[in-house]
């Protein structure tokens, strides 16, 4: 983590943002900041080679664990720095939570551990339960970064093309980025997955979501005034995907901050009037 170009990041966006989730963001991440996952895992090399020969993810073959005292101090401290009494959270129920594919499936296990706070005590409001959740993604990004970190000595020797979902931990790409150009490699795409925080490339003329190839069928809308943030779009199967271009940006991204701009102008470019009938229309002439 980064947390230069994070704050860097959240103050380029503050109009964005709106204060109070620039101020929340800043806070959790320079927590964040300071806390440091040991990994002490190095995983069955020969399983984990063969699950990416396979076009699997790596923690298909094996996945280590969290350690939970780790994340009880971790989500504590951050919920701190969210101004949330973290007391009234009872993070003890962390203890029982099955945590084995916290990586593989981050969204049944963090619903499942919501649900027990929430049957744990019914007063919890809205804003803890999502600064919980902030606070728990949040940890649970460090630990996967060191795992992807653990892996990649493994992933760079293998050349296996990942797809649209993460050869780490198997969760579809969070943003694309697309970098600034360069005269050896053009201007590289790449996905980033939010959940382990790994990077990988990706081709700039493909459908993130269905591996579509049709040049005809695919097509980037950004608005004028922001051509650094677009959407790509496919025909095939009507995804939307963000996609940063880092070489039209004045800083340069932090992608755990990009997610929150783009969820914002996303929705303002795909709310635009639009007409994307014509332009999948043009693309279909003759
Ligand atoms: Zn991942
Ligand atoms: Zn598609």
């Amino acid at each position: 983590m980064n947390i230069r170009a994070i704050q860097r990041s959240i103050d380029n966006y503050k109009d964005l943002l709106g204060d109070e989730l620039s101020a929340l963001l800043s806070k959790m991440y320079h927590a964040a900041s300071e806390l440091n996952y040991k990994l002490d895992w190095s995983g069955n090399d020969e399983a984990i080679e063969q699950a990416i020969y396979e076009g699997k993810p790596a923690l298909s073959a094996e996945e280590p664990v969290i350690e939970v005292d780790w994340l009880k101090d971790a989500v504590s401290k951050l919920l701190k720095a969210s101004g949330d009494r973290a007391e009234h959270i009872n993070l003890d129920l962390l203890d029982t939570a099955d945590l084995s594919h916290a990586l593989t499936d981050p969204h049944a296990t963090l619903e499942s551990i919501v649900d027990s706070l929430r049957a744990d005590n019914k007063e919890l409001s809205d804003q803890e339960i999502s600064h919980f959740s902030l606070s728990y993604s949040l940890a649970l990004s460090l630990f996967g970064e060191k795992v992807h970190e653990a892996l990649s000595d493994t992933l760079d020797k293998i050349h296996v093309k990942p797809g649209g979902n993460c050869p780490v931990c198997g969760n579809p790409a969070s943003l694309a980025y697309i970098e600034e150009s360069t005269a050896k490699d053009g201007a590289p795409k790449y996905l980033w997955c939010s959940t382990c925080h790994y990077s990988w490339r990706y081709s700039r003329i493909k459908c993130e979501i269905c591996g579509n190839l049709k040049q005809e069928d695919l097509h980037y809308i950004f608005a004028k005034e922001k051509p650094s943030h677009k959407v790509h779009v496919c025909e095939k199967c009507g995804s939307a995907f963000p996609v940063v271009d880092q070489g039209k940006t004045s800083v340069l991204s932090a992608f755990e901050i990009e997610e929150f701009v783009m969820m914002d102008i996303m929705q303002d470019i795909l709310s635009q009037d639009i007409d994307l009938d014509e332009i999948f229309g043009k693309g279909k002439a003759n």
